[in-house]
């Protein structure tokens, strides 16, 4: 065994593209675009490219965001994929067993969805100018809050997933990143739970991190864009009734109001469940 994993090590090292694949195991030629995973993998990716609901960008037809009508505090939500077997298996993988090497692969495959969420605001300026060949801003994130976890859920995983998601994004696309927000308590498996529980236990699972505070403000005073309200996305692995992600919007939309600027929230996740 021990012989044997290091002749892939050796191999790897002469031929990085005979290493093998991430996420099925097997030896082919690698992807040029994601790290660590085969064209076959890369292949099989379940993008959503066109969502069906513009709101919380979900691929299939979309019962929530028709039926309630009370207001939602984000401008929409975008997702890189659905949410399938196989994604779940590549998220449990790096969230529950620690296989920090989906990192990378996670977070650019959530860049793509950052990029396909500035096309469409790019484009709806454009309309909105009336002349699509001047585009007379582009439009940009100024700011990504990642969704905190609970201290003790810290402690168990050793990083928090969502703020590694906006690293890569922070990084690739020079967009700052704040941990705006504390999780004060941690809400237990929500998968066990009905649509309305979760909604009541999010409601005060989040709260503003009394540790930002002045770099915050500082940030707001200094390189808030003057000419629209300020864009903030906050950032997730998943959006599975979009509680969670409306929960952090409405305390960063009341953060904002307290310093006297108004903040358009958006939702960046890298799944659509
Ligand atoms: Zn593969
Ligand atoms: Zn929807």
């Amino acid at each position: 065994m021990a012989m044997f994993s290091w002749l892939t090590e050796a191999r790897s090292l002469l031929s990085p593209s005979a290493m093998p694949c991430l996420t099925c195991g097997k030896l082919g030629s690698g992807s040029s675009q994601f790290p660590g995973i085969c064209r076959v993998c890369t292949e099989a990716i379940p993008w959503i490219r066109f969502p069906r609901c513009l709101k919380c960008g979900r691929h299939v037809g979309c019962p929530d965001c028709t039926r309630s009508g009370e207001p939602s505090p984000i401008v929409c939500n975008r997702s890189a994929v659905a949410y399938t077997s196989v994604m779940r298996e590549w998220l449990g993988q790096y969230k529950y067993r620690g296989n920090e090497r989906y990192a990378p692969l996670l977070g650019l495959m959530l860049d793509s969805a950052y990029l396909t969420l500035k096309k469409e605001n790019q484009n709806a300026l454009a309309l909105l100018s009336r002349k699509p060949s001047i585009i007379s801003r582009s439009w940009s994130a100024d700011l990504l809050v990642p969704v905190p976890v609970s201290d003790s859920r810290l402690m168990e995983r050793g990083f928090n997933q969502a703020e590694r998601l906006a690293d890569v994004l922070s990084r690739r696309r020079k967009v700052p990143q704040l941990p705006l927000l504390i999780r004060t308590h941690h809400t237990g498996k929500q998968s066990f739970k009905s649509r309305a529980e979760r909604l009541t236990d999010m409601k005060h699972a989040f709260s503003a991190n009394p540790a930002i505070t002045v770099q915050f403000t500082d940030w707001l005073k200094r390189k808030r864009p003057q000419d629209r309200p300020v864009q903030v996305i906050v950032v997730d692995d998943i959006y599975t009734t979009g509680s969670t992600i409306r929960a952090c919007a409405e305390i960063i939309k009341q953060m904002g109001l307290d310093y006297g600027y108004m903040i358009e929230v958006y939702s960046l996740t890298w799944a659509r469940s």
